[in-house]
């Protein structure tokens, strides 16, 4: 059996494994590539999935980074079965109508942007709503701790993994080769145990081969109630001084976790009650009402709130912002509130607008409540950014900033080896995926040490031939495919400026000549770097 890496490796993001084993050919999760430009560029390299060969498709969980490239797959030929949890094929549905709209969206400003150029070929989108319903025809609900075959020669058994609603533990028994059968284990995004909502994550016991996350596999997390003491300082901070916290969530699940602590905050007398709560995500929103529908899969603690007929994902201040002006009204309201808004990472979506109108302000507090990838807006202002570009405007960041991971839905380190060890084959080998690097290195670190194990960190497009004695071939990616840098994007973003510094030529002559005289040496250093990677692109191509 071969495993190759399309995805999350050494990275949190693009989730996809491909499996070949025998005659059939598989994958487990399909998501979207998201942060950096050069690994966004990966979305629109379909070839490499070989869709039309792929007999069907294995789903962990709706998060898009699991899911999103799947209409995708759908548009280069794949045909297969998609199977996910009954819970799962509800949220895939308004996360990939959402996809969709914002790939049409983005597709649209991009012709314009390009027209404005003079070019006028058209940008298409990556997929469109009716790739999403062609996508949505082949979805094919299963059962947790159901035993089925996709297809002849393997079997495939789902368990709770505990992370949101939903997701799965995905357990794959198939023939290696003619000698026999081997059982392949992927951890997909581990839960948290004791997370709100969830339940806890199911153990597994026996594998020869396990695909395990690493998200936070250098660090623990803080408590739930000691974050949810965070997530009221915060509060706090901003109510006394009259501004508005904003909180940039993932719509899926971290939104309705955020809202059960404000809940549980709530009950308990603590929440200022003239303090409205906006949802301003219209996908969040609708998450939240299919979690409501679901509620069975949840924990035994929240089940009981939902059956006495109580809704833990509501408050009485809560405000649903649904449309683009009932989003704006929000930023003419007056007085402190609570603003809880997509994207999670704050480099799309609504929360820009939000954060535009309130990080200069000192008063204001931004909470983030999940993980920040590498080139997101989100983690440069966790970094200690004194400054942050958002749509366009370069702004001062006085608010305060409040990093709260312990409502993290991904197990920390230590539980990590703790579900590791559930574990009783001392031969079993570990692949370490949906990881940063120096996150990866350390829980390999830690599992080698506590847990015995080998750990092998794959890279992005490595291939892997697993064997019946539970050793492996690791056959690495050519050097040249592994990064694509966008040179059309990094030109015209160049360009850009440029045209954008010409339109205030007028503005710089009317600054004071010390300005003038500064501003004059900044670009005459840029310039001279510019010159530089031109002079290096010309000695290589005569040295050749
Ligand atoms: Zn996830
Ligand atoms: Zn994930």
């Amino acid at each position: 059996m071969q495993v190759k890496f399309l995805g999350a490796a050494r990275e949190v993001t693009g989730s996809c494994f491909v499996l070949a084993s025998g005659n059939s050919r598989f994958a487990v999760d399909c998501g979207m590539h998201q942060g950096a430009q050069e690994v966004e560029q990966r979305n629109h390299n379909m070839d490499i999935y070989d869709a039309p060969s792929l007999d069907f498709m294995l789903l962990t969980h709706a998060h898009i980074d699991h899911c999103g490239l799947l209409p995708a797959l759908v548009k280069a030929g794949f045909k297969g079965r998609i199977y996910c949890t009954l819970p799962t094929v509800d949220l895939l549905e308004i996360m990939l109508r959402d996809s969709a709209h914002i790939q049409e969206m983005e597709a649209e400003w991009a012709s314009k942007k390009k027209a404005r150029h003079g070019r006028f070929n058209k940008e298409v989108p990556l997929y469109t709503g009716l790739d999403v319903d062609r996508t949505l025809s082949l979805v094919n609900a299963v059962e947790y701790n159901e035993e089925f075959a996709p297809c002849e020669g393997v079997s495939v058994l789902y368990k709770d993994a505990g992370h949101i609603l939903g997701s799965a533990i995905i357990e794959i028994r198939a023939g290696l080769n003619d000698s026999g059968q081997a059982k392949l284990v992927f951890s997909g995004d581990l839960g948290r145990p004791n997370q709100l909502l969830m339940r806890d994550p199911s153990r597994s016991e026996v594998a020869d081969f396990l695909f395990l996350e690493s998200t936070y596999g250098n660090r623990d997390h803080k408590d739930e109630d000691q974050s949810r003491e965070e997530l009221l300082q915060a509060i706090d901070y901003s109510y006394q001084s009259g501004e508005k916290v904003i909180i940039p969530a993932f719509a899926l699940e971290r939104t309705q976790e955020v809202l059960y602590s404000l809940y549980l905050l709530h009950q308990e007398g603590r929440l200022p009650r003239d303090m409205p709560l906006f949802l301003d995500s219209p996908l969040a929103i609708r998450a939240t009402q299919v979690f409501s529908k679901h509620y069975r899969y949840f924990d035994a603690q929240t089940r009981e709130i939902f059956q006495s007929g109580k809704d833990p994902l509501s408050l009485p201040n809560l405000r649903l912002a649904q449309s683009a002006q009932d989003s704006m009204n929000i930023n003419s309201y007056n007085g402190p509130a609570i603003i809880i808004s997509a994207s999670g990472m704050a480099n799309a979506g609504r929360i820009k607008h939000h954060l535009r109108h309130n990080i200069w302000k000192k008063g204001a507090s931004i909470v983030f409540v999940g993980f920040q990838a590498q080139g997101t807006t989100g983690r440069k202002i966790v970094d200690g950014a004194e400054s942050i570009r958002i749509l366009g405007e370069e702004l001062a960041v006085k608010a305060r900033v409040f990093t709260i991971n312990g409502f993290s839905a991904h197990a920390g380190q230590s539980q990590i080896l703790k579900w590791v060890s559930g574990f009783y084959n001392p031969e079993m080998k570990i692949f370490l995926v949906h990881g940063e690097y120096e996150n990866q290195s350390a829980l390999a670190e830690k599992i080698r040490e506590q847990l015995g194990y080998e750990v092998h960190i794959p890279e992005y497009l490595e291939e892997c031939f697993l064997k019946p004695d539970r050793g492996y071939d690791a056959r690495k990616p050519a050097r040249e495919k592994q990064k694509e840098v966008n040179w059309d994007y990094v030109i015209s973003e160049l360009d850009e400026k440029i045209n954008s510094l010409r339109l205030h030529e007028a503005d710089l002559s009317a600054m004071s000549p010390e300005d003038q005289l500064k501003l004059r040496d900044d670009l005459l250093d840029l310039s001279s770097g510019i010159s530089r990677v031109i002079a290096g692109i010309d000695s290589r191509d005569n040295s050749r």
